[in-house]
């Protein structure tokens, strides 16, 4: 990494989108930084499924990939975490392409660059259930667009720990006609266990203590009384977490998300935040969208990047011919 670029675009976190949308700007001969602390959100998972031709291909072999278009391009890969981004301020005219910002790593390396694009996904927090974590991303799921039929026609459980419970049982019904509902700590109300009843869910009362498995393998779900149930898979519903903090000193936080899932950076319909210069993709702003329309939203953002930087040379250009200009 060479410290005295300014890079037209650094793009902070490599997955799905933070990848796509350096795609998009190194094919538009934009010099394009990712960095990337190399936690993608479904790294636990076997496959990247519904996506469009690479359905079921490892996560890993996608980004793999996506690296290495990108590299093929003319993009740099930075393998590190960002903890602060800061506004370049006061500095004076010269540069035919001042920064507006400075990317510091957490290993103390700073990368000035002329935009900046965030696309570090979220977290994931889990309920905390003995045996849950270990099993993320494998046999205890959340969305079953992206796990339903690896589940097909099997027995699975729901974890029920707020208002979605009842919505994530009537869909998982689609993929397989044995659902349990366990009330845990949201039982549904009267009108939910009707729809459940209706649609042939069991709904178990009582608190969910732990998760059983047999040779690596989810088996059961145990209740405050000892009692087992057999399931092979369980589906939760995590808070989303926007992964966010290296934005505080640009005064960017997460608020709540209208899907009630958690939060997110907000952005307007073209990925730009409220802080001219910076854009944001993917799960970070985002957090229901999957891998296709997480990509989709870097490119789109790409392209608005690109633009805005047309712009400011066009600016910049007219500037110096009038000045030039008898
Ligand atoms: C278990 C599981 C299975 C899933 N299965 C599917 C599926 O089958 N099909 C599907 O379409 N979707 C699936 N998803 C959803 C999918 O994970 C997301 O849609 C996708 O990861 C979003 O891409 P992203 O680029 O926004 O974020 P991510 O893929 O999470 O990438 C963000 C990157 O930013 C990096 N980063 C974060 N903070 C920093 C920092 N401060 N500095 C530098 N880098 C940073 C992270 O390390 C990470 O590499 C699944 C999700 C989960 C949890």
């Amino acid at each position: 990494m060479n410290e005295q670029d300014v890079y037209d675009v650094v793009v902070v976190g490599g997955g799905a989108a933070g990848l796509s949308a350096a795609l998009t700007l190194t094919r538009a001969r934009r010099s394009v930084a990712v960095i990337d602390a190399g936690a993608p959100r479904n790294a636990p998972a076997e496959g990247v499924h519904g996506l469009l031709a690479l359905d079921g291909l490892p996560p890993a072999e996608l980004l793999a990939r996506g690296r290495a278009e990108v590299r093929g391009y003319g993009g740099l890969l930075v393998d590190g975490e960002v903890t602060a981004v800061t506004r370049v301020t006061g500095r004076a005219p010269g540069p035919e392409v001042p920064a507006a910002f400075e990317v510091t790593l957490a290993d103390g390396r700073t990368l000035p660059a002329r935009r900046l694009l965030v696309t570090t996904g979220l977290v994931d927090e889990l309920p905390d259930v003995p045996g849950l974590r270990e099993r993320w991303g494998r046999d205890v799921l959340h969305c079953p667009y992206c796990h339903g039929w690896e589940v097909r026609d099997r027995p699975v459980g729901v974890l029920a720990t707020g208002p979605m419970a009842t919505h994530q049982a009537l869909l998982l019904r689609q993929w397989t006609a044995d659902v349990t509902l366990f009330a845990h700590t949201t039982p549904p109300d009267a009108e939910q266990a009707e729809q459940l009843a209706a649609r042939g869910i069991r709904v178990v009362p009582g608190e969910v203590t732990a998760l059983e498995t047999e040779d690596d393998r989810l088996t059961g779900v145990r209740l405050a009384d000892g009692t087992v149930v057999a399931r092979e898979a369980v589906v939760v519903a995590p808070r989303m977490r926007a992964r966010a903090d290296l934005l505080d000193r640009l005064g960017l936080r997460p608020v709540a998300h209208p899907s009630g899932v958690g939060d997110h950076i907000p952005v307007d319909a073209t990925g730009a935040t409220e802080v001219p210069g910076v854009w944001a993709a993917g799960n970070v702003s985002d957090p229901v969208a999957q891998v296709g329309p997480a990509a989709a939203a870097g490119t789109g953002a790409a392209a608005r990047i690109n633009a805005d930087l047309v712009a400011e040379e066009t600016r910049r250009a007219v500037e110096a011919r009038r000045a030039t200009t008898p």
